[in-house]
């Protein structure tokens, strides 16, 4: 007798997967859509006193700047996955060129395609972006970003060795950034100090925080940012608001690799050694300083790194959008199929080595010497499903973490939690399909 019921519910559960994951899909795939395609923002179509608001032009997507208030982010669908409600969320990168447009409709919001016709329900979620406040003189909100609705980002300085010596990785606009947002100033280093109290007192006010990064220029030595890095973590672990943060930095490997210890010593929970792309050439023309440091001892630091934090804990990030360019130089429109199969290489080959591959999507606001590479909505959608699946069944990344990095809310302006999310979602439902 139970067994016919306990087929009912097998059937139920299959079928409710199929349209969950099937939703999760289609709202990736918008995600994707917007990331390459950018955004236009309807004035008017939220309430600009409630939300995360941009405020950087990074994301601008080309040179135009919005003139009116433009929201950091859209969640675009929720997805049930067991006991939990997770968010797909769209980074917005302002292009007021886009066929995509967030509007107002009544009291909701909706992203439609002025050329399709296609219409999606979204929603602006209310979050703390700590505007109005200061500390130790200095406004909050020009020290922490809020990066998706769970992540706090800081940068201790905007100053870049490899920058001012000439050799300026060529998708950076990390001094153009903010010398848009605050106007041309020296570059700054903040104190550790000014570091600690921002993250405490952004940390304090907001349950829903759980992880905090800090991502910054390299210092004139090697070692000498690690050091930064290892005092800035002792110090933030210091603080009951703060210690239990999970916490994540980018840096390159040091010249004593003690410091890497040390990094795990001080409460680092992943850290990252970006190589941003495996092929020489590539990397030489940009990023030509990582090039100098080399791929040998980018991977030794990653290998030495996973003895310290262990394998699912050690990341490297590659760029989408870049890694095809090779003597089209400068390129403006790639072929997504090719793109995506060097991505995938590099993918499978930084999980041979036990590392977990991460990946940005290209965009530029026309101030780094790369300048705008068109990207395909579509092809990134693909090369997001397969990173996923590749990701996923590498084992390296626990599911009771639920993402491959943070949350999957935390990382707007990339695809990799979402891949990862739908692979996730697949390897379940075929589960519960054969009544495992
Ligand atoms: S290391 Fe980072 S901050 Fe420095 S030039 Fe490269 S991308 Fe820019």
């Amino acid at each position: 007798m139970n067994g016919p019921v306990a087929m009912n519910n097998v059937s139920l559960d299959v079928r409710n997967m199929q349209e969950v994951v099937s939703r999760a899909k289609e709202a990736v795939a918008l995600k994707c859509h917007l990331l390459t395609d950018g955004i236009r923002i309807e004035q008017g179509s939220f309430d600009t006193s409630k939300v995360n608001l941009t405020r950087r032009h990074l994301y601008d997507y080309g040179t135009s700047v919005p003139e009116h208030e433009v929201p950091y982010e859209i969640i675009l669908h929720w997805v049930d996955v067991a006991t939990k409600r997770l968010p797909i969320v769209a980074r917005v990168r302002y292009n007021k060129e886009s066929p995509w447009h967030l509007v107002r409709d009544g009291s909701e919001q909706l992203v439609i395609n002025s050329v399709t016709g296609d219409r999606s329900a979204v929603k602006i979620r209310e979050v703390a972006d700590f505007r109005g406040q200061s500390i130790m003189g200095q406004p909050l909100d020009s020290l922490v970003q809020r990066l998706g609705y769970d992540l706090l980002g800081l940068v201790p300085t905007n100053y870049c060795a490899f920058y001012r010596s000439g050799g300026k990785c060529a998708f950076c606009e990390i001094v153009e950034t903010h010398d848009d947002l605050i106007g041309r100033t020296a570059p700054y280093r903040r104190s550790l100090e000014l570091l600690t109290a921002a993250s405490v007192a952004a940390a304090e006010q907001d349950e829903s925080v759980t992880s905090i990064t800090f991502n910054g220029g390299q210092l004139n030595g090697l070692d000498e940012t690690v050091r930064m890095y290892v005092r800035l973590l002792e110090m933030i672990s210091n603080h009951s608001a703060t210690e239990s943060l999970d916490k994540t930095i980018a840096c390159m490997p040091p010249e004593d690799w003690s410091l890497i210890e040390d990094l795990a010593g001080a409460g680092l929970n992943q850290f990252f050694i970006n190589v941003e792309t495996m092929d020489e050439q590539v990397l030489q023309y940009m990023a030509p300083k990582k090039s100098e440091i080399g791929l040998p001892r980018m991977f030794e630091g990653l290998e030495r790194s996973i003895n310290a934090f262990g394998v699912g804990r050690v990341y490297s990030n590659l760029v989408y959008g870049i890694q095809t360019i090779g003597s089209k130089w400068p390129a403006k429109w790639l072929r997504a199929s090719d793109e995506n199969a060097a991505m995938l290489q590099q993918a499978k080959e930084l999980l041979d080595r036990r590392v977990v591959p991460t990946f940005t999507v290209y965009h530029s606001s026309g101030r780094n010497s790369t300048g705008p590479i068109r990207l395909s909505g579509d092809g990134l959608f693909r090369f997001t499903i397969e990173y996923g699946e590749l990701v996923r069944d590498s084992g390296y990344i626990d599911p009771a973490r639920g993402a491959v990095l943070f949350s999957i809310g935390s990382l707007p302006n990339t695809t990799y939690n979402d891949g990862w999310l739908l692979a996730d979602m697949a390897t379940r439902f075929h589960s519960i399909e054969s009544g495992g």
